[in-house]
């Protein structure tokens, strides 16, 4: 079979387009998640309510602590907000908020650097909640969901709560302080202006 010039030439552009299609088809394969890691990174999203966030509540509960849940008024919305302690409590997916050195942290083989990317940005999103809430003059706690495991749930619950009474401390100190300001200004301010108005009264009597 004999090609003319021009036939070769539809050919040789089929061919290329064809190389075209599979390398960006092959592109796209990789740049895509695969249907089973999509599914693991569904799992993986962070919701409100999940089994160790309640698990945590039901036992601070217990312990007598009342508390609101997922505030959207604050940053972050945390998952537990205890006013009276003015504590902000996040309880953390191991994966997706890359808790260093856990064992739930492990990064899949495939898609390393999206994976890294993504891990990377929730942390730093993280710590931009932090900041926002302790410059509002909330103390942050973060408790990690293979913390609220059976083996570790005492373990982190004490110190969970010694945390929390301890912000609590440092809050009421500081309200005190600001009263006790707040009370000498007025003191001040008082003395100002009995000292003003007696002032008036022995330029009165001068006059008459
Ligand atoms: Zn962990």
């Amino acid at each position: 079979m004999a090609f003319n010039a021009a036939d070769k030439e539809s050919i040789e552009e089929c061919i290329i387009s064809g190389f075209i299609i599979i390398f960006a088809y092959r592109k796209h394969m990789t740049d895509t998640l695969t249907h089973i890691q999509r599914h693991y990174c569904m799992s993986q999203v962070r919701s409100s309510n999940t089994k160790p966030e309640i698990e945590l509540r039901h036992a601070l509960w217990l312990r007598g602590f009342r508390y609101r849940i997922n505030d959207p008024r604050l940053p972050g919305k945390p998952d537990v907000l205890l006013p009276k302690y003015r504590t902000a409590l996040f309880v953390h997916g191991c994966f997706w908020h890359g808790h260093l050195g856990c064992k739930r942290y492990t990064v899949p083989k495939t898609n390393l650097d999206y994976w890294e990317a993504k891990v990377a940005r929730n942390k730093q999103r993280d710590e931009e909640v932090w900041r926002q809430l302790e410059a509002k003059g909330w103390s942050v706690v973060i408790v990690w969901e293979c913390e609220i495991d059976k083996k570790e749930f005492h373990k982190t619950m004490d110190r969970v709560v010694s945390e929390i009474i301890s912000n609590g401390n440092m809050y009421q100190k500081r309200v005190q302080e600001r009263k006790m300001i707040r009370e000498q200004r007025q003191a001040e301010r008082r003395a100002q202006k009995e000292r003003y108005e007696a002032f008036q009264k022995e330029q009165w009597s001068r006059k008459v």
